[in-house]
């Protein structure tokens, strides 16, 4: 067993995943070790991750990066959350939006004074009291306090165009002193004795060796699948949708939100970008054609195609082992859940602090390993429940696709959550799971899982009082959505690219 600290690491892929990985181990192992990074022009990235969750910017600030140049160089906007449209039935819409809805009184979360108020004939719909919903419907923002007291600040994460940031991370992680190699991996030798890998042969004979290897070469997972045989394990029965067509049109409406609209057999993105909006339709290929799932998206464009649809194919679920041997899986090469909820980048992110906590030393102490895919199953699990309940809980019986998604057995772990929510309102949250209990309580409602009555507390409120609670609330923030500057004028002034937004 090898003894002593990490000296060689070697990132095998050039995605999102390698260059985000690449500049923060540059950033946190501050020349301790020594990083390569291998990626071929000639295979490509994935390229198409743009919407993402506020976390991001924790991942930013880390790296020591300024909000303003990086929404420039990546020609990004501000995202507040995400409008459902269509899910629970055609015609329905509702916005899954980031930071707090109302206010807690007391004990209880504001949503069972709204269950209160929605039961007296008092409340408006439940998005009117999230300053962030409202500010994205009236495509408004601003950064920083705002000025009616009591009301939190907009809490916002971004679009961005993905290979932008990749290139944007590379000149961070190079000037931090990895080094790329560019060219194709041929082959992997792995040690006899231990079965780790050892090194890795490229196409011109060049020969790259380390002590721990990051698998980012997505949905193939070369070291981590193809190499060390690390199973998959499917979860299509639950997330039917095993394909995708992505392109970009002429910028249009610059909303502060990503717009994610149910299609018969799946559902379209709409993420708008300075420089253009990115389309997506992803469909279950066991319920529509690839021509009428390409012909779907380009008919539902709100400007012009900006080139041909461009396929994209996947399997919902993870790896056995996210780290197998001296190989840990990040990014793609590690599992995939649909951009439903805009997570893949958050996993990246995730998988990366995590394995900065659990660095092993050259001695790659099983525990360490064992403990990160423990880790790592646990979260992407929790993530998978929360995106299924979107199709589980749909009231449309209007195609195969919708019928399906409706009477289909669910985890037990979603089944008993849906339950305690339906039945009480009370809303459980394990640990430090990715999703708020305001996150699930907007998609309960959103999807029509409404409580039949709120926690017995707050029935104690006097009527009167609620209605005045919530009518000063709902008014508060309509004020102050009103004060806001418009989305692309705050871009203009702080963070527009070459072309003007
Ligand atoms: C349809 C779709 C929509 C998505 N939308 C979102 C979204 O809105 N938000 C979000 O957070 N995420 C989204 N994602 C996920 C996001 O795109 C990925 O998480 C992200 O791009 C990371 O990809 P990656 O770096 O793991 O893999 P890739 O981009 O596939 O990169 C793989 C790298 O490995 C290299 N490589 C592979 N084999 C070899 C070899 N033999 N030799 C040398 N190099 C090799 C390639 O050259 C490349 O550099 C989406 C994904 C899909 C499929």
């Amino acid at each position: 067993m090898p003894q002593g600290p990490l000296q060689e690491i070697v990132i095998v892929g050039g995605g999102t995943a390698g260059w985000m990985t690449a500049a923060a181990l540059s950033r946190f192992l501050e020349g301790a070790c020594r990083i390569r990074l291998i990626e071929s022009d000639a295979i490509g990235t994935v390229g198409v991750g743009e919407a993402t969750i506020p976390q991001i910017r924790l991942f930013n600030a880390g790296l020591g990066i300024d909000e303003d140049e990086f929404i420039r160089e990546t020609q990004g906007s501000y995202k507040l959350g995400i409008e459902f449209v269509d899910w629970h039935h055609v015609g329905s819409r509702y916005m899954h939006a980031f930071g707090s809805v109302g206010r807690d009184i007391g004990l209880l979360p504001f949503h069972h004074y709204w269950l209160a108020g929605r039961n007296a004939g008092t409340a408006a719909d439940f998005g009117a009291y999230s300053f962030n919903a409202a500010a994205a419907r009236a495509n408004r923002y601003n950064r920083g306090a705002p000025s009616v007291a009591g009301l939190p600040e907009l809490v916002h994460a971004y679009h961005f165009d993905a290979g932008l940031y990749a290139r944007y991370l590379r000149r961070y992680a190079e000037a931090r002193g990895v080094v790329r190699h560019e060219g194709r991996i041929t082959r992997v030798e792995r040690d006899g004795e231990s079965g780790d890998v050892r090194q890795l042969t490229l196409e011109d004979g060049s020969v790259i060796a380390g002590q721990l290897f990051i698998d980012c070469t997505g949905f193939r997972g070369l070291l981590i699948g193809e190499t060390l045989g690390t199973g998959y394990e499917d979860w299509s029965q639950w997330l039917a949708c095993d394909r995708a067509y992505a392109v970009p049109c002429a910028s249009a409406d610059f909303t502060p939100y990503t717009r994610a609209t149910a299609r018969a057999a799946g559902w379209q993105w709409r993420i708008p970008l300075q420089h253009r909006t990115g389309n997506g339709h992803v469909y279950s290929s066991a319920h529509i054609s690839d021509d009428e799932a390409a012909a779907t998206l380009l008919a539902h464009l709100d400007g012009e195609a900006l080139g041909e649809p461009r396929p994209l194919r996947f399997t919902a679920g993870r790896r056995e082992r996210m780290w197998a041997h001296n190989v840990v899986a990040i990014g793609l090469a590690s599992g995939f859940l649909e951009p439903l909820e805009s997570t893949s980048i958050h996993l990246i992110q995730s998988g990366i602090a995590r394995l900065l906590t659990l660095l092993p030393d050259a001695g790659m102490a099983p525990a360490l390993r064992d403990e990160f895919n423990r880790q790592s199953a646990w979260e992407i699990a929790r993530i998978r429940d929360f995106i299924i309940l979107h199709y589980k809980a749909t009231a449309r019986d209007d195609t195969p696709f919708w019928r399906r998604a409706r009477d289909m057995a669910i985890p037990d772990d979603l089944a008993d959550r849906i339950r305690l929510f339906a039945e009480t309102g009370r809303v459980r949250r394990d640990h430090d799971e990715l999703f708020t209990e305001i996150g699930w309580t907007q998609v309960f409602l959103g999807q029509g899982i409404v409580p039949a009555a709120p926690h017995p507390l707050a029935g104690l409120v006097a009527p009167a009082d609620l209605a005045g609670f919530l009518a000063q609330l709902q008014g508060a923030i309509t004020r102050e959505v009103a004060s806001l500057p418009d989305h692309a004028a705050f871009i203009r002034r702080h963070n527009a690219a070459n072309r003007q937004v």
